[in-house]
């Protein structure tokens, strides 16, 4: 698997370049700021960017969808349950003092359990609200092989949770969500937040002080 991952102020939220080495297919997880980044990695390796996912409609993970589809033209899939938040991109900006252009509609929804295919990967949408009620999580597994990789969104931070005081979050929900889905996965699950560095779902469930009254122990 080819992982790029790239992440600049002022939100420091991390945009993913996934791509299967014998294919060149390519998907891109929530591009922001760090957009023409990613899409210089796209040109130098000559991969090809099948379709655009986002984990939530925040604005810090869609200010580049814009930049992303018009350099690609793959089509901006999101989970409905977060349509309110795509769609109030520009007005979330403002609230941070952001000028947003609007990003274009999507070209279709993620529904829980949705398989992407990606060569020789294949992508399955994890839908674990909380953070936003249209949150999703991408497990990524080679076709065949056991193991995942998890891109994770706000749902989950090395040491930390996402945060659930912004537009519908909801704190029992994002904790039934780590704990009934992402906590579903074995260990050596290797997890990839949406701010902040990579950990795996051994440490959070051993370590993570948020989820420690939260979880049965393993
Ligand atoms: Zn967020
Ligand atoms: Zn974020």
């Amino acid at each position: 698997m080819i992982l790029e991952q790239r992440a600049v102020a002022p939100f420091y939220k991390n945009g993913f370049l996934v791509a299967c080495e014998r294919t060149n297919d390519a998907v891109y997880i929530d591009p922001g700021d760090e957009v023409q980044d990613i899409l210089a990695v796209v040109r130098e390796r000559e991969l090809v960017v099948r379709v655009i996912l986002l984990t939530h409609g925040h604005m810090d993970h869609l200010a580049g969808v814009n930049a992303a589809k018009a350099a690609t033209g793959a089509a901006v899939l999101v989970h409905r349950d977060d349509l309110f938040l795509y769609e109030s991109a520009v007005e979330q900006g403002q609230m941070f003092g952001y000028a947003l252009t609007p990003p274009p509609p999507p070209d279709g929804f993620l529904v829980e359990g949705q398989c992407i295919p990606l060569g020789d990967y294949v992508m399955t949408v994890r839908h674990t609200p909380g953070h936003s009620p249209g949150g999703v999580c991408f497990d990524v597994t080679r076709d065949g092989e056991p193991g995942s990789t998890l891109f994770v969104g706000d749902t989950l931070f090395a040491g930390s949770i996402g945060r659930t005081d912004l537009m519908r979050g909801d704190f029992p929900t994002l904790i039934a969500s780590i704990t009934g889905v992402l906590f579903a996965y074995p260990d050596e699950t290797v997890v990839y937040p949406g701010h902040g560095p990579s950990t795996t779902i051994g440490r959070e469930r051993a370590t993570n002080p948020f989820l420690k009254d939260a979880t049965p122990r393993r």
